[in-house]
């Protein structure tokens, strides 16, 4: 579908307003086919033609084998049988998604927006046949067809559009808001390549080009006649209308041509089919002739190869700002491109701009897409001739904005020169914007200068810095966070001016992860069990249901069939690894997992340290000694920014111990490291339900929620984890004694971190064991380690490692000892699942549709 497609013809614009708006060229629009009753049921019949029996499913399959994928049967491999499997699928939803679209076109509900620039899908095969009922018939029709469905599935690539939890968060919301039957569309960018594929090569991570498109996908719809122009650079103009009133136009600059592709998104168990419109680039002249014909040919296209790279690829930064020009375009483009489409699709009701908010609410997923407030206000005042109070007011009834981190590295920044070069008509914009939001806090509190600096949307650095949590938080009606602690955290620090100044602007929403994945998708003999025990139960979409499983918790026989099941889940992870890793480990081990973006505050290296520990314990230890001691395989996984040279080295700390430990004859199973390369969806599919224990320990203050703590809890197994994020609010629903958390509490850690920084504390002396060992080179050249070791001395532990760790260890033991207690930890396994109910992202999102969207669900007959 790619290539040069020759520019359209598009109408001219009937009268010469200031300026050019973005056009939309939506083909079908403006010639719609006026049908005959007669046509129009011809039409209808055959449409609904294509049933969903197993022999029609069939008929679909084999008939995208021959013509869509042009294969004869002598010429099929499992990946061609995935493709077939695919369209044949995304037909139906296909069907759905146009169901949907007309019946929300007729009634007309108000809509939410997701503005995303991540979406960490992953794969949709599984996912789309669970979600439409259909899993049965299909394993039946490609089975007789001479495939293996498991083996089909396999075959995908995972959509990796994303970095870690905000954009899986956002996949998770797309699939509760459908399933809900929310008139939602998600919008982001379609990265041609998504996040690298990590390789590990001598113990260091290797990046590799995430070339997911190369093969095609099926999963998408190329809307090559839905397209944005988008501007940057250029030059604002100054002008006056006839009534004398100033008029400014932005002119000149570069134009990009931003072009749709639709994910279709089912709901499940409902008809609702939503979408997630992703953005692509292109550039607007596909050559410029002219630059051509005098055999220019490099300069023509190399303006369609620059046009290009604003989607090329996803920043691999995860709670990291980097501030980079492309990286803004970036931003831009995607807003631009999305606020356009909102906006058209607002005019075609022909109401009055007021009751924009009424129609539309646009939720800003963390700051990446807070340029269309300026956005949205320059459209309203610039190019629909509004007044600035009045085009104000629909902007902020309009936005609503997530916080997701206190890091201070996190936090998005551009400079204003930056700003002023690349979208210089919005920095004017800005500057207004912060000009009257700092002139109404003067008046509510006049005379502090403090506050007016510290609450400004410019910082007065230099060069000067545009503040974009600020922005959104003046442009928006309502602020969240994402876990009770982390949004009573950002009101009591980093927002807290804002918090005196709009009272009832900030609230909490508690994130949530879909439970048809992250369960009834990844672990389907537990979900089987589960559906057994509850009977009539709907809790793939009513989660509170899972409650009643706390019955059946001393129950011996069903705690045998549950832990049966974690033991065929660690064998299929047990499988995954040799293959992988080429390590064998044993399933009757404790399975004891942290996978998640390596980052210093999520304290990996604490985790390794506590391993060293573990093996210099064990080796001291005499053989009856040993014969004690709980089995434990310790898994690793997760990707490092390229960039985040710490972060790399501990991924190479823990390969370089997993060598020397798993050669160790001496401890045998007793304990094995392993990494497992390339943390994605789909291998956290696999390795979820197979995890006794997961580690969630961030330093408290840090995690603002974490979800895949929720997504382990889910599936049985324990958390050992810090007093943080989602952790405090899952101990509150599963209870004490079925959850290990250790470690300082947030409100201690400034005071702590001082400490650290000026006064001489002494080292912990089993940490300092631990450091002498690593200094002695068992795990090769300790130099190579220097500045992880370097980091814990001298003031440098900003993540309090050396202050947690004794009470890691003791956490640690009491871990091991409730292990050996089958029974119980049988029981507090039942007892997590069973306490999980309040972590479901339909949980979530019905509050956000709520509180902040104020939508109703839109149902289709
Ligand atoms: C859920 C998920 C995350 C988020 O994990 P945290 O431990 O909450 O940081 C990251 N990556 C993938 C692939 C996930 O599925």
């Amino acid at each position: 579908m790619s290539g040069n497609t020759p520019e359209r013809p598009r109408p001219r614009r009937r009268s010469s307003t200031v300026l050019p708006l973005p056009v939309l060229h939506t083909k079908y629009e403006d010639h719609r086919k006026q049908f005959t009753d007669e046509e129009r049921k011809l039409w209808n019949e055959l449409m609904e033609k294509s049933g969903s029996d197993v022999a029609s499913i069939q008929t679909s399959i084999a008939r995208h084998m021959a013509t869509t994928l042009a294969r004869t049967p002598y010429n099929v491999d499992d990946f061609a049988g995935y493709l077939a499997t695919a369209f044949s699928v995304r037909d139906q939803l296909i069907k759905r998604w146009n169901e949907t679209q007309e019946y929300h076109t007729a009634h007309d509900p108000k809509r939410v927006y997701y503005l995303s620039m991540e979406f960490l899908i992953g794969r949709s095969l599984d996912n789309a046949l669970l979600a439409l009922g259909l899993k049965d018939k299909y394993n039946q029709g490609v089975k007789e067809l001479g495939f293996n469905m498991e083996d089909l599935i396999d075959e995908e690539k995972d959509a990796a559009l994303g970095n870690g939890g905000l954009g899986r968060l956002a996949a998770c919301y797309m699939d509760s808001l459908a399933t809900l039957d929310y008139p939602a569309w998600g919008y982001g960018i379609r990265y041609n390549y998504g996040m690298f594929q990590q390789k590990i090569v001598d113990g260091f991570q290797t990046e590799v080009p995430d070339y997911w498109l190369n093969f095609g996908n099926p999963w998408e719809l190329p809307r090559l006649d839905i397209s944005v122009e988008v501007r940057f650079y250029g030059y604002v103009d100054k002008n006056y209308d006839s009534q004398g009133k100033t008029k400014y136009t932005w002119e000149g600059g570069q134009m990009v041509e931003a072009v749709a592709y639709d994910v279709p998104i089912p709901g499940y168990d409902t008809k609702n089919c939503i979408n997630i419109r992703l953005w692509s680039s292109k550039p607007k002249k596909t050559f410029d002739l002219e630059s051509f014909n005098e055999g220019n040919y490099d300069k023509s296209v190399g303006e369609q190869k620059s046009a290009e790279n604003i989607t090329s690829v996803l920043y691999p930064n995860d709670n990291h700002m980097v501030g980079k020009e492309l990286r803004l375009k970036q931003e831009y483009f995607f807003v631009c491109a999305t606020l356009h489409d909102i906006i058209r699709r607002f005019k075609k009701t022909k109401r009055p701009w007021r009751e924009f908010p009424e129609q539309v609410a646009i939720q800003l997923n963390d700051t990446h897409p807070t340029l269309g407030i300026p956005e949205l206000q320059r459209v309203l005042i610039d190019e629909e001739g509004l007044e600035w109070d009045e085009a104000w007011d629909i902007v902020t009834r309009t936005y609503a904005f997530t916080n997701h981190t206190v890091l201070p590295e996190a936090m998005e920044k551009w400079s204003v020169p930056m700003l002023e070069h690349v979208l210089p008509r919005h920095m004017m914009i800005i500057y207004d914007i912060n000009l009257f939001f700092l002139q109404s806090v003067e008046q509510s509190k006049p005379g502090d200068r403090d506050l007016l600096s510290r609450i400004s949307i410019i910082e007065e650095s230099t060069p000067q810095d545009v503040r974009m949590a600020h922005l959104a938080i003046v442009g928006s009606h309502r602020v969240n966070g994402v876990a009770a602690l982390h949004s009573d955290l950002i009101q009591k620090t980093i927002f807290k001016d804002f918090v005196d100044f709009y009272p009832g602007k900030f609230e909490n929403k508690t994130n949530g992860v879909t439970p048809r994945r992250w369960l009834h998708q990844c672990n389907p003999v537990l979900s089987d069990l589960i559906t057994k025990k509850l009977g009539d139960s709907h809790w793939t979409t009513k989660l509170t249901d899972l409650a009643k499983l706390k019955q059946f918790a001393d129950d011996k026989a069903f705690q045998k069939e549950w832990m049966d099941i974690k033991k065929a889940n660690k064998a299929r992870l047990a499988k995954h690894i040799e293959e992988r890793c080429g390590v064998k480990v044993n399933p009757e081990a404790m399975f004891d997992v942290q996978v998640k973006r390596i980052h210093e505050y999520k304290r990996q290296y604490m985790n390794i340290l506590s391993v060293i520990y573990r093996y210099s314990s064990l080796k001291a230890m005499s053989k009856a000694e040993r014969e004690k001691q709980v089995p434990r395989v310790i898994i690793f996984g997760g990707k490092a920014a390229p960039g985040y040279y710490v972060a790399k080295l501990v991924i190479k700390l823990i390969n370089s111990v997993a060598d020397v430990v798993n050669a160790d004859q001496e401890i045998g199973d007793l304990l094995k490291i392993v990494f497992i390369p390339d943390y994605n969806v789909s291998i956290a599919e696999v390795i979820i339900p197979a995890s006794d224990i997961s580690q969630h320990i961030s330093t408290a203050g840090t995690e603002a929620s974490g979800t895949s703590n929720m997504k382990f809890v889910l599936n049985g197994g324990l958390i050992l984890g810090t007093v943080d994020g989602a952790n405090v609010e899952i101990n509150e629903e599963i209870g004490d004694e079925n959850i290990f958390t250790f470690g300082v509490l947030a409100h201690e850690v400034d005071d702590l971190r001082h400490a650290m920084r000026y006064r001489n504390m002494p080292m912990d002396p089993k940490l300092q064991k631990v450091l002498d060992i690593i200094y002695s080179g068992v795990f090769g050249d300790p130099n190579v380690f220097a500045p992880l070791l370097y980091s814990l001395q001298n003031g440098g532990d900003v993540y309090l490692v050396s202050v947690d760790f004794p009470k890691y260890l003791e956490a640690q033991a009491k871990v091991d000892e409730a292990y050996k207690d089958k029974e119980g930890w049988a029981k507090k396994s039942i007892m997590c699942t069973a306490g999980m109910a309040k972590f479901s992202s339909d949980r979530a999102i019905k509050e956000y549709a709520e509180s902040i969207w104020n939508i109703k669900p839109c149902r289709l007959p």
